[in-house]
């Protein structure tokens, strides 16, 4: 089901920035370099409510997916999907960021495991004392800078993350706790946030494609669709559609090399 097909990723396209919205444009052309997300929301775009805005966006990857439809004829998406993002999330009124727009946009279009991370969080004390809590986002969240341009040792670092915490031991007293959080489970796609103040010091390395084991002896592979960037309050996109790579700068589209950037904010993975 939603396996990795280029078919379901429509040719790039800039989108009209008409209020300071590159924070949303960039997430639009993102989300929509997602080939298994695309064909989950054509598949499902009849269980979404008429007026809402998981309808009007699986309506929209329909007509520039499968229709192929022009995106001229289809108007200045950014403040359409922005009118129609009403309730709990106010994409508008809320912080004007690449994150947040995302984990909003995934919420409402509330696509079942598609975007699942499931990890298992341990806090382990020097006197072997431990409490594990599992946890399931929409996002696969790295705390600390990865220091690496090798693909294994980023894999590595993303299955399992050890750091310092502030926890006080109710059994030995001793302050000295280190959280360890363990990858367990993964879907179709993985969003990275790599947003953090600790990493935006950084130039972070990541690679096109993650290969995570599987238990079988069998192999996950994930293909890097897209990327956010931001740097100086703007927002952009760099976003892979038919095997080439393109930057979307709001309305600006056109091929371009793909490049490990120095200002990632958000990187898109999709299993192939
Ligand atoms: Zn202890």
């Amino acid at each position: 089901m939603f396996q990795y097909n280029t078919d379901f990723v429509p040719q790039p396209f800039g989108l009209a920035n008409y209020s300071s919205i590159c924070w949303l444009n960039s997430c639009i052309q993102c989300l929509l370099s997602l080939p298994s997300l695309n064909q989950y929301l054509i598949a499902n775009e009849h269980k979404y409510k008429e007026g809402t805005f998981a309808r009007e966006y699986s309506k929209f990857v329909r007509s520039v997916v499968v229709d192929k439809n022009n995106i001229n004829n289809v108007g200045p998406l950014g403040m359409l999907l922005v009118s129609q993002a009403t309730g709990p999330h106010d994409l508008i009124n809320g912080a004007s960021c690449a994150n947040s727009a995302i984990v909003a946009i995934q919420d409402l279009l509330n696509a079942d495991n598609i975007f699942d991370v499931i990890t298992s969080s341990t806090i382990i004390c020097q006197c072997r004392s431990n409490s594990t809590l599992r946890e399931k986002n929409n996002y696969l969240r790295v705390d600390f800078p990865l220091n690496t341009n090798d693909p294994n040792v980023f894999r590595e670092i993303l299955m399992q993350q050890v750091h310092r915490v502030d926890y006080k031991c109710n059994k030995c007293g001793s302050d000295k706790a280190v959280r360890k959080i363990d990858l367990r489970r993964l879907e179709k796609i993985i969003v990275i946030p790599f947003h953090s103040k600790t990493l935006m010091k950084y130039s972070q390395w990541f690679p096109e494609f993650l290969e995570f084991p599987k238990p079988d002896d069998g192999k996950l592979t994930y293909k890097l669709c897209a990327i956010v960037e931001h740097s100086g309050g703007h927002y952009w996109a760099h976003i892979n559609s038919h095997n080439s790579w393109y930057m979307a700068n709001d309305s600006s589209c056109y091929a371009d090399m793909y490049n490990c950037s120095d200002t990632p904010f958000i990187l898109l993975y999709n299993q192939v």
